[in-house]
């Protein structure tokens, strides 16, 4: 394919949609994989609706998701760019104007003064009748004097519907044929001169030389209107690609009210672009190799309309947590270093006072384990401050055992006695520990977790514990046998009545 120009022509009339996620990132993906244009334009004609914070949360998400584009309007520091601006509908009126009056010269549109309450009455007529509502056409035979003769009364500019079959050859959808017939002339231009989506939407495609429009099934009933004014226009008409909307998990449209619907809940809830993109790229297509864990460059060679899809695809959040974990595991600890910062910091987490080197390292004893970036908080708050409580339900199973307090003392023992504080030889320490008592290694490591952290779960004890430092963990070690001592007495020992 050579010169593909694609489009992402979101209107900021609200949060920015997953559904719409998918539709920006298949277009740049048919951009980026061979060679073309990406291009942002905003549909912002709905006043009322449009609002300049939906616009500026739209780019933001659109630049978290690494979908950078080559021409679209200017934004924060980024200029306009491309030579077929503005790419703000809201500053193309006059061509959306020029290109009607132009349909008006040739006979291809026509002027229509009719009033509301006749054609609501047309419309009522039509309903009692129980024939679909139609505009008659009345206006259609206007001459140019009777024109003329209605003077500065309001009107609307309709397309004169050509006769004859209009055919949309989808790349997803196959061929879909309508007869002309079953559209009246619809108005393209309001009384207050703004143009209605379908004409504003064609003349942009037109002139902005669109090769392939790729969006939501929602948009194929428009499509027949659309191809009409393609022709009527003299534009050479784009390929049509229409995609199956995404589904929640039941199967059902993904609703605005869900959480997930907003890209935004994504990133706050600690999954990574890059899972959010292999995952929305799944929705509707399939690698030729079956693949399901894609970089972004694995995406860009393979991606390709011709494996997508028409049946809606529903939303599997186990497999996305699961991408995920894996896209974690693939990032360079640096790189996921710098990502986990602000979470903890967004915990209240006291970041600042460990350095650079140590937080590279403890982010190292974690990339393995977690599978959003916010479960690094509980995966790491003990390292920040002392553990407030300890898990109950760990404490019932590890503290309780009659042994439980020999156990820790001979746990406290062993790290006592490490010649140098390493993972490694507080490994050897408890191994040679397990080896003299004929314990199990989970007889030590799970109680010790337990004073270290106060939880059940966490990165690898020798590894916390040679970050957490020697002093630390020695005193943690302490205050728990102290809190057995106190608190566990042995399951057996307890007196009558206490529990
Ligand atoms: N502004 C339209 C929407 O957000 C897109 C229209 C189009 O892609 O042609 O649904």
């Amino acid at each position: 394919m050579e010169n593909v120009r694609v489009r992402f022509a979101p209107s900021p009339t609200g949060f920015f949609h997953i559904g719409n996620a998918k539709t920006a990132l298949y277009n740049w993906l048919i951009a980026r994989h061979c060679g073309g244009t990406f291009i942002l334009r905003l549909e912002d004609t709905d006043v009322e609706r449009s609002k300049e914070e939906y616009a500026e949360v739209l780019f933001d998400c659109l630049t978290w998701l690494g979908l950078d584009w080559d021409e679209g309007p200017a934004f924060k520091h980024i200029p306009e760019k491309g030579d077929y601006g503005p790419y703000r509908q809201s500053q193309r009126m006059h061509l959306y104007r020029r290109e009607a009056q132009r349909l008006l010269d040739e006979g291809k549109a026509y002027k229509c003064f009719c009033t509301k309450e006749e054609l609501d009455a047309e419309r009522e007529r039509a309903a009692a009748e129980k024939r679909p509502p139609r505009y008659s056409g009345v206006c259609k035979k206007l001459t140019p004097d009777q024109i003329h003769a209605k003077g500065n009364a309001p009107y609307v500019i309709r397309f004169r519907v050509p006769d004859g079959v209009t055919v949309i050859d989808d790349i997803i959808q196959g061929t879909v044929r309508t007869e002309n017939k079953e559209f009246d002339d619809f108005v393209i231009i309001k009384p207050n001169g703004d143009p209605i989506f379908h004409l504003a939407v064609v003349v942009d495609d037109g002139l902005m030389k669109i090769t392939h429009v790729v969006r939501g099934d929602d948009h194929l009933t428009n499509t027949t209107r659309h191809v009409m004014l393609f022709e009527a226009l003299g534009y050479q008409a784009p390929q049509f690609a229409h995609m199956p909307l995404v589904h929640d998990e039941k199967g059902q449209k993904y609703s605005k009210r869900m959480h997930g619907a907003n890209v935004l809940d994504w990133r706050n809830d600690g999954y990574l672009p890059e899972t959010l993109i292999n995952y929305l790229a799944l929705l509707g297509w399939t690698p030729e190799d079956g693949t399901e864990l894609l970089t972004r460059d694995d995406l860009v060679k393979k991606f390709s309309l011709d494996r997508a899809g028409a049946s809606a695809s529903r939303f599997d959040l186990k497999k996305v947590q699961w991408l995920n974990g894996q896209h974690i595991r693939m990032l360079g600890v640096e790189d996921l270093r710098d990502r986990l910062i602000p979470r903890l910091q967004a915990a209240g987490l006291d970041t600042t006072a460990k350095s650079t080197e140590w937080l590279t390292r403890m982010t190292a004893i974690c990339q393995e384990k977690i599978k959003t970036l916010n479960e690094i908080v509980t995966y790491t708050d003990f390292f920040f401050s002392e553990p407030a409580e300890y898990e109950e339900k760990a404490v019932r199973k590890h503290w309780m055992a009659p042994d439980a307090l020999k156990c820790m003392d001979e746990a406290l023992d062993a790290m006592e006695q490490v010649p140098e504080w390493t993972a490694a030889a507080l490994r050897a320490a408890y191994e040679t520990l397990v080896e003299r008592t004929g314990n199990s290694l989970g007889h030590y490591v799970h109680p010790t977790r337990l004073a270290l952290t106060g939880k059940s779960v966490g990165p690898g004890l020798f590894e916390l514990a040679e970050l957490l430092g020697k002093e630390t963990s020695l005193a943690r070690m302490r205050r728990a046998i102290e809190f057995i001592g106190r608190a566990c007495a042995p399951l057996g020992t307890t007196p009558e009545g206490q529990s």
